[in-house]
């Protein structure tokens, strides 16, 4: 599944193909992916200008002239193909070689700018949406989602006011998309592993009696940044080396300190510790039990 650092990187290497063409014919291919198509689909689309390509979690927007928004979601498999002067690329991927259509091809959006973007998904668990501009936050893709984590909201202060009082353990805290919206398993592995913090500390243990941050809330603000942009900035360079690069992007793994890694040494200088795996809410959790204390 596409984590958020790799949705900014799609949003990336889709936006020159994108931002200032206009749509000059949009093929749709299915009724539906996970949720049906919205009515009118390819009609309301085309003829329109792409204003901008923002991402909100891990939704990519594409701000239409209509005064529309495009909502995507990659879902668990999708992803776009950019072909322009005979050349296909997937960004967050490399695809060399794309004659004609796939089985798995639903929408192909042609560009005034000669572009062809082609959004593939073979589990179908991805989807699109119109939605109206002036509508955008109270609709039911955003209306109850968290604050982004990549943006300056994410600070030691933003983290007491949505943590204090809370029993639920950090790293389900983290993980729950209605507070912070965006972050996956992986990524919060590697915060919390940063940050010196246990999984399994109260969220509540963040914020101090009179309602401050901790020190340790501060850091781990700045650290889940950290984590993310290295990520972004990793899926970045690996675009511009593409001719170098046949493999898929996958999840930037060579960068992971924890995550992945049970019973393999601890990479912090000097600890003699060992990588554990703990299941939390079904999902597993990496962390090493010397860096991470619990309290
Ligand atoms: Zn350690």
């Amino acid at each position: 599944m596409p984590e958020l650092p790799e949705v900014e990187t799609v949003r990336r290497g889709l936006e020159p193909a994108m931002v200032g063409a206009r749509f000059t014919k949009v093929t749709q291919r299915r009724p539906d992916l996970r949720f049906p198509f919205p009515e009118r689909f390819s009609e309301r689309i085309e003829g329109q200008e792409v204003k901008a390509l923002g991402r909100r979690a891990k939704y990519l927007l594409a701000d239409l002239s209509s005064g529309e928004v495009l909502v995507m979601h990659l879902g668990m498999s999708g992803r776009f193909l950019v072909t322009r002067d005979g050349a296909t690329r997937v960004p967050g991927e490399f695809h060399h070689e794309h004659g004609g259509l796939g089985a798995h091809d639903h929408v192909i959006f042609q560009l005034s700018n000669g572009a062809t973007v082609t959004y593939n998904d073979a589990r179908r668990f991805g989807f699109m949406d119109l939605v109206p501009r002036s509508e955008i936050e109270t609709s039911k893709h955003f209306a109850s989602m968290g604050i982004e984590p990549l943006g300056n909201e994410l600070s030691g202060e933003t983290i007491a006011r949505l943590f204090a009082g809370k029993r639920t353990p950090l790293k389900a805290a983290l993980l729950d998309q209605r507070l912070i919206a965006g972050l996956g398993n992986i990524y919060v592995c590697e915060a919390l592993f940063r940050t010196g913090l246990h999984p399994e500390a109260p969220a509540g243990s963040l914020v101090n009696k009179t309602g401050e941050p901790t020190d340790k809330a501060h850091q781990l603000a700045d650290i889940i940044r950290d984590v993310l942009a290295e990520a972004v900035e990793a899926g970045g360079s690996t675009l511009r080396d593409h001719a170098q690069v046949d493999g898929s992007l996958g999840y930037f793994q060579h960068s992971f300190r924890v995550y992945d890694r049970e019973n393999e040494p601890c990479l912090t200088p000097d600890c003699t510790g060992t990588i554990t795996r703990l299941v939390q809410s079904g999902r597993s959790t990496f962390y090493c039990p010397e860096c991470q204390k619990r309290s």
